[in-house]
């Protein structure tokens, strides 16, 4: 398997086949899939729907079509259920993040759980995300788990996007009403004939189902993350996919993961402010592939927040170097310039990151 860390995306269908509770019916085996994973040493993130699905029938809703706050209320017992269900089947620790399209958004709030996911996977953790349903309004919603899947993949550098549904990837036409349909086994242009494709299906491959699918895989092929959809109810599935065989539809990225980050880094984002660095700091950026420690640095220019790009320069300001999002706000980085990272806890009273600039969030200006 070409690649290290993966995002997989279980939906409901999958977590809760009946719609009311949780079980193991098709759990088992893309835990397995999840356990061969780590034996191979890849990293994995889940993310996985199936709250709202699981508290169903824990919640009285008296209606088929619940409210808004009657699913907010299943969400939230759901949510443990699920949690539940999937802890059984690990002998590593899970851990649980529930986010919003709102903490996504945040430049702050971003990079906390760039970091925090970051330290679990460390750690040997296995971090299970969804979305915080029972407090996102509509304008602060993703609003579907396949888009949240492809900006976890985002935050979280990873090079690999997997959304495990019931059918077994993109056709060019309903399958189950069209026994010739044509799966595709490869494709290296998402555009509007795609999505056309994709929505003019019915029922379950077409309802908003393969659509949001469709735009997770876009989102993260533009930032070099490859994308499977492939059938998660088939567990034969997981064996082609540990065989290196593609089992379903494949989304091929232009880039690397890598190399469209350091473009994204260079191109895209704005600076807000700069830093002035010392010799031996300019010596590890350049020759040692190291990140930014606070002890190289001299001076701050500018106002930035903490999760903001910006600047980082060598005589005087002159010359920029590199460009990287920064762990701290420029008023923090008053208080710690030219220290110790040991002593950051300590001027601070807190640390979220022993690096000012870490080096996965920097890209050299001498680097295409
Ligand atoms: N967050 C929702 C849940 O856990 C699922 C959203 C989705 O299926 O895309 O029930």
């Amino acid at each position: 398997m070409n690649f290290n860390r993966v995002v997989i995306k279980v939906g409901s269908a999958l977590v809760s086949p009946e719609g009311k509770g949780c079980n193991g019916k098709y759990l088992l085996a893309i835990a397995r899939f999840i356990t061969e994973c780590h034996l191979r040493d890849k990293e994995v993130i889940l993310v996985s729907s199936g709250s709202v699905a699981a508290g169903r029938n824990l919640i009285h809703h008296g209606s088929p079509n619940p409210s808004i706050t009657a699913k907010q209320a299943m969400a939230s017992v759901g949510q443990m259920q699920m949690m539940a269900n999937w802890q059984r089947f690990f002998d590593r620790p899970c851990s649980q993040l529930l986010i919003t399209h709102g903490d996504l958004k945040d430049r702050q709030r971003y990079i906390n759980i760039k970091n925090t996911l970051r330290i679990l996977l460390e750690n040997n953790v296995l971090p299970i995300v969804n979305e915080n349903d029972t407090v996102a309004t509509e304008e602060l919603k993703v609003g579907d788990n396949d888009n949240l899947a492809a900006l976890v993949a985002m935050v979280s550098d990873a090079d690999c996007l997997m959304i495990l549904s019931d059918v077994n990837g993109v056709y060019d036409s309903d399958p189950r009403n069209n026994p010739k349909a044509k799966l595709f086994s490869e494709i290296t242009e998402i555009n509007e004939a795609l999505y056309a494709m994709a929505s003019g299906t019915s029922n379950h491959i077409a309802t908003g189902g393969m659509k949001t699918k469709i735009e997770a895989a876009e989102k993260a092929c533009e930032h070099g993350i490859e994308t499977y959809i492939v059938n998660g109810s088939d567990s034969l599935v997981f064996d082609k996919l540990l065989n290196n065989e593609n089992p379903g539809t494949r989304f091929i990225a232009k880039d690397s993961s890598v190399k469209a980050k350091k473009h994204w880094l260079k191109h895209t984002l704005k600076s807000h402010g700069s830093v002035v660095i010392d010799e031996g700091a300019i010596n590890a950026l350049l020759n040692k592939g190291a990140s930014l420690l606070a002890s190289g640095i001299n001076e701050i220019w500018g106002e930035f927040a903490k999760g903001e790009s910006i600047n980082i320069t060598a005589h005087c300001g002159t010359r920029v170097l590199a460009k990287g999002i920064c762990q701290y706000s420029s008023s923090d980085l008053e208080k710690i310039k030219g220290k110790n990272s040991a002593d950051i806890e300590q001027l601070l009273g807190y640390c979220p990151s022993k690096e000012i600039i870490h080096r996965d969030d920097m890209v050299l200006l001498s680097e295409n």
